[in-house]
């Protein structure tokens, strides 16, 4: 990845996707597609040039978004900050086009794995579903997960969350942010993560976080990772998201799919693709 930002007009409102860097994920195969059947899997991965049993790592790049709506700076997530080697670029980033990290006033946090909730952005709203924070508060069983990996994660949210505690804003339902910013129940990944529907001009933007981690996630929906907290309900807020974008037209942003992570959705019969911008 060499670009650092990619800019766009959503009716009135001035978008930027921003890169936050890259993260290299071990066992690919088992983090992402747990339970998929090997046959089915190959031939998904195939048109990404990756073979199954082959497939060692997989590099994920990270990208936030920010929007501009005339009077308030929207950013959907913070990134890793100092939490992992390869990320944490956001803030450097936002500066170099100009735009100074004080001068965002709302952060929109989908969920709080450690990758979303990293930099400090002082002057800003920071705005999470309760049933979120509830679950990082306590400690959460994750029980899909290896003991190595759920350890590494708690370490890590745990490390981030007393930063956050005084400011967060908690919020019990789909909630309308801002004119034209409207947050939807999207929980699965995590048991209160969250989307964002950013609309102007009868235009919208579906902002979803890690609804999707990876394009096959689309084309195969009822494929949960290992990260997924509640499965089910993952796959049922895929489903949902994907007949919404193609419903409206949406363009749709997530959050580890290749820079700059922005694209629409095609319906095919009984599945769906990504189409990258
Ligand atoms: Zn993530």
């Amino acid at each position: 990845m060499t670009a650092t930002y990619y800019e766009f007009k959503l009716g009135r409102f001035d978008c930027l996707a921003v890169a936050d860097g890259q993260h290299v994920y071990q066992d690919p195969g088992a983090l992402l597609f747990p339970h998929a059947p090997k046959d089915l899997l190959a031939r998904a991965l195939a048109p990404y040039g990756k073979d199954p049993d082959k497939w060692r790592e997989w590099t994920s790049d990270y990208t936030c978004l920010l929007v501009d709506t005339g009077s308030h700076r929207v950013l959907m997530d913070m990134g890793a900050g100092s939490t992992l080697p390869g990320a944490g670029h956001l803030k450097k980033n936002l500066r170099a086009l100009g735009i100074d990290p004080e001068t965002i006033d709302m952060v929109l946090i989908s969920h709080a794995h450690p990758d979303h909730i990293g930099s400090v952005f002082p002057n800003a709203r920071l705005v999470i579903q309760d049933r979120e924070w509830a679950f990082w508060n306590t400690t959460p069983a994750l029980p899909r997960l290896s003991p190595e990996m759920r350890s590494m994660l708690i370490r890590a949210v745990d490390g981030r969350l007393p930063a956050l505690s005084g400011r967060i804003e908690q919020i019990s339902k789909e909630t309308r942010i801002l004119p034209g910013i409207q947050t939807l129940d999207a929980r699965g990944h995590t048991p209160g993560h969250m989307a964002v529907s950013v609309t102007s001009s009868g235009r919208e933007l579906l902002y979803a976080g890690d609804a999707f981690l990876h394009p096959v996630h689309m084309a195969h929906p009822k494929w949960s990772a290992a990260v997924d907290v509640i499965p089910k309900q993952a796959v049922s807020t895929r489903q949902r998201l994907l007949a919404r974008a193609v419903a409206r037209d949406s363009l749709v942003f997530c959050f580890h799919f290749p820079f700059p992570g922005l694209g629409r959705v095609r319906e095919m019969g009984e599945t769906w693709q990504w189409v990258p911008v």
